[in-house]
């Protein structure tokens, strides 16, 4: 069986990733209405259709040359705030990865997550994506520490990661353009959150029975 975390593997998780947020582009549009500038779907939407071209006219040949492609271009494309937060994940992923097995996959997404905090200077709690990518780091690290099969342990990551997507929705903004409405935030869920859930839900899926 192909290691989990190979170049082909990292590429099928972006390109799931890709394909959600475009299904779901609406949806995260939506959300930055109501407590941003409705421009989030489309950011994304924007950046991950150039990463899918991107790894389409050139494959990159290692795991880590994966995780590089996409930051860059991410930081290229996206504008607003989440381009350089998720440039930012995935070029500190990318210089973490070291192995091919799930105990790397997690080392560089808890990099990611320490990259996107410095950073974005946010942390728990202040409703930003932090707030699905941090349980998802904690659920992953936690399921590989018992010994449980990476197909597994990501599926729980996913779960956490919709779970403090969910947990957003009380949170009142202390970062980025939805902290301008102060109070006014709390009772809508953060769009980057939504779209950090669908990160790993795409992880969920695409790396699930490779290994
Ligand atoms: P912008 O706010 O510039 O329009 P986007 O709409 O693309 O950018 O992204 C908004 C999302 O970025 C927010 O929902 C939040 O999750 C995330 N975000 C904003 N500021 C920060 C920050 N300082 N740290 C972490 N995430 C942040
Ligand atoms: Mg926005």
């Amino acid at each position: 069986m192909a290691d989990a975390v190979d170049a082909a593997g990292l590429t099928a998780w972006v390109q799931e990733f890709a394909r959600l947020v475009r299904e779901q582009r609406d949806v995260l549009t939506e959300l930055d209405a109501a407590i941003g500038d409705a421009d989030h779907g489309a950011n994304l939407d924007r950046g991950l259709t150039a990463v899918v071209s991107a790894l389409d006219a050139d494959p990159a040949a290692d795991p880590a040359a994966v995780l590089k492609t996409v930051a860059t271009t991410l930081i290229r494309t996206v504008g607003g705030a989440s381009g350089p937060l998720y440039g930012t994940f995935f070029l500190r992923a990318s210089g973490t990865l070291g192995g091919g097995d799930g105990a790397a996959l997690a080392a560089a997404l808890r990099a990611g997550l320490d990259g996107v905090a410095a950073r974005g200077k946010a942390g728990p709690g202040d409703k930003t994506m932090l707030d699905a990518l941090a349980p998802a780091c904690d659920a992953l690290d936690e399921a590989l520490a018992d010994g449980r099969p990476l197909d597994e342990a990501l599926r729980a990551a996913a779960e956490a990661a919709a779970g403090g997507r969910d947990a957003t929705v009380p949170m009142v903004a202390r970062k980025g353009r939805a902290s301008y409405l102060g109070e006014r935030s709390a009772g809508h869920q953060d769009p980057g959150a939504t779209s950090a859930a669908l990160m790993l839900q795409a992880a969920a899926t695409a790396l699930t029975g490779r290994g």
